[in-house]
């Protein structure tokens, strides 16, 4: 029998990524396409369409080897019908992309939450291997979770579950995207520290290694903090550890809650600056976790990176399709 491999795609609202993974060879040919703000679906569909052929022949294989395409949506999504509730980055909102896409290409098309995909991938394939109830929680520019219980994902009565970033937890709190104020995400993400970093050197007139580049308008990338925090640049660590602290205390709290075995913590955020992120996280977990919870509960950081979303299209293609690749 042929061997079987599936594209799983990672739908940005700058860019959209492919790769073609299966379980044994691994990710074989990655391609990408850059894509305009303010595109319509239609345009989203072709773009993918397009890029998965591309994907397909840069491995060397033929259509019929691939067992599924999936595309892990920044936003919330019935992975069973196939429609994109709504996805603000992409500016899509109740979209059938499964049926639209099947038009135009003759694979299995699946569709999951990105950061849901995330914690599949990390579940069966990273540092959640032998973790049953765990949390995943990708820090960057928003805050998105991923839940698994008993090893399975869990999506809620209509697939809204693992909105971490919105969890409101200080009503006086900055004003989020989705319209509340003080969302955790609004407080805590990378787009929150470059907010209060900007904040301390334009207003509060205070020094700091990023002057020049925020006075310039530019965008303040996790890799810019890391070197700015590892020249211990004043700004910078207060407000990095200040985010530490508050996802500490915020993930001590839901696990009174949950009781789970392992918190993974991800994203862009924390390739960058999780060494440093992950002891605070851990000091102000135990402020507001319950110490009987807190014995069991393991946080670490993932390993797979921007990946792990690429490696959950093999576990959906199994829970999906029946097909093991
Ligand atoms: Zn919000």
């Amino acid at each position: 029998m042929q061997e079987k491999f599936i594209v799983s795609i990672d739908m940005g609202g700058t860019k959209i990524l492919a790769s073609v993974i299966n379980s044994t060879k691994g990710i074989i040919s990655r391609e990408k396409i850059s894509t305009e703000l303010d595109k319509s679906p239609n345009d989203y569909i072709k773009d993918i369409a397009f890029v998965s052929e591309k994907v397909i022949k840069k491995a060397g294989l033929k259509n019929n080897q691939i067992a599924s395409i999936c595309l892990g949506i920044p936003g919330s999504v019935n992975p069973y019908t196939g429609v994109i509730g709504i996805a603000p980055n992409l500016g899509i909102k109740n979209f059938n992309i499964k049926v639209n896409l099947e038009k135009l290409i003759k694979n299995k098309i699946l569709i999951e939450n990105d950061v849901n995909l995330a914690a599949l991938g990390i579940k069966e394939f990273g540092v959640g291997k032998n973790s049953k109830n765990m949390l995943v929680v990708a820090i960057g520019t928003g805050i998105g979770g991923g839940i698994i219980i008993d090893g399975k994902i869990y999506r809620g009565s209509n697939f809204i579950a693992g909105e971490i970033g919105h969890m409101v937890i200080g009503e006086k709190g900055p004003l989020c995207g989705c319209g509340n104020k003080g969302c955790f995400e609004a407080i805590a993400s990378r787009t929150a520290i470059v907010r209060n970093i900007i904040n301390d050197i334009k207003k509060l007139k205070k020094k700091s290694l990023l002057e020049k580049q925020i006075k310039a308008g530019e965008r303040i990338k996790s890799k810019l903090l890391l070197s700015a925090y590892e020249n211990n640049d004043k700004v910078v660590v207060k407000r990095v550890n200040e985010s530490a602290d508050v996802v500490g205390k915020t993930l001590g709290s839901i696990n009174n809650l949950m009781n789970f075995d392992m918190i993974v913590l991800a994203g862009g955020l924390m390739e960058a600056v999780g060494k440093y992120y992950l002891p605070i996280v851990k000091s102000s977990f135990k402020k507001t976790s319950l110490n009987e919870s807190v014995k069991k509960t393991k946080i670490v950081l993932s390993k797979l990176a921007d990946d792990a979303a690429i490696y959950g299209g093999i576990s959906l293609t199994r829970e999906f399709l029946g097909i093991s690749v």
